[in-house]
């Protein structure tokens, strides 16, 4: 009875919803967009999901009954994808929804940056509750080189590079995904070492590039935020294969599926 009058209570802050996403995880996905992000990824072009606090407000379950309404779609491979902004940041709302997506046998995918992450409490014992409700976790690995990974996002990796770790050893699967930018995040021995590192992690089952856009860029200049990459031109067909190549991403993912 005390839980049950906990989903009905507690909201978590929404920025916005998609019914139809393809490329959030496998199939077809009901994409939850939450609001709040710490990270300041220069590339960002969600830079409207930063401010935290605000956004539609959901209890879990209301989420949950909206979602449902999609379900036909999703066929056996579909399900939901939590994304953001960055969901960890209202890690006991994640928890809830997905667990309460779990009872009903749907797939659930968490696509996060993990800045959230540490393993001091009370983050770390409601994290490790929320991985058993989670059936896919999506990365963005950003940067490997703490220096270059603290000016690109404003934020520290070490942290971010001990979770996908800690999922790795507690079997959780993992997408990686890193965003290229030209001169940015397309050096040969960064792209080397990201391998390095997958390769002693035991649960990737694909890696991605994601080529830098523009895309974003209306909404830095709407919002009033300096967008520093300006004059970045976006990565050449041969930019991206080569840092493929690299990552022996077409091998790699057939090997991981
Ligand atoms: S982690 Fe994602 S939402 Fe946050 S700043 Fe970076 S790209 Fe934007």
């Amino acid at each position: 009875m005390e839980v049950e009058t906990m989903h009905e209570t507690f909201t978590g802050n929404i920025h916005s919803l998609e019914t139809f996403g393809l490329v959030d995880g496998p199939g077809v996905r009901f994409v939850v967009f939450m609001q709040g992000c710490r990270m300041r990824c220069k590339y960002c072009h969600n830079p409207e999901t930063w401010k935290e606090n605000c956004g539609e407000q959901w209890t879990p379950k209301a989420l949950l009954k909206r979602a449902l309404r999609y379900r036909m779609y999703w066929g056996k491979d579909g399900g939901i994808t939590v994304s953001g902004g960055e969901p960890m940041l209202q890690v006991e709302f994640l928890t809830e929804f997905f667990k309460l997506a779990k009872q009903e046998g749907i797939h659930t995918a968490l696509d996060t940056s993990g800045n959230p992450f540490t393993k001091e409490e009370p983050f770390y014992h409601q994290w490790l509750e929320l991985i058993k409700y989670v059936d896919l976790v999506i990365l963005d690995l950003k940067e490997m080189d703490p220096q270059k990974h603290k000016k690109l996002t404003g934020q520290e990796n070490a942290n971010i590079l001990e979770m996908a770790e800690e999922l790795s050893k507690r079997g959780v699967d993992l997408w990686v995904r890193h965003v290229l930018v030209p001169d940015l995040t397309d050096d040969e021995d960064g792209l080397k070492d990201l391998r390095l590192f997958l390769d002693k992690l035991k649960t990737v089952k694909r890696v991605e590039i994601l080529p830098y856009h523009t895309l974003g860029l209306f909404k830095w200049e709407k919002l009033g935020i300096h967008y520093s990459l300006k004059d970045t031109p976006v990565p050449s067909e041969e930019q991206v294969a080569k840092a493929e190549q690299i990552l022996g991403i077409e091998k790699k993912n057939q090997k991981e599926r």
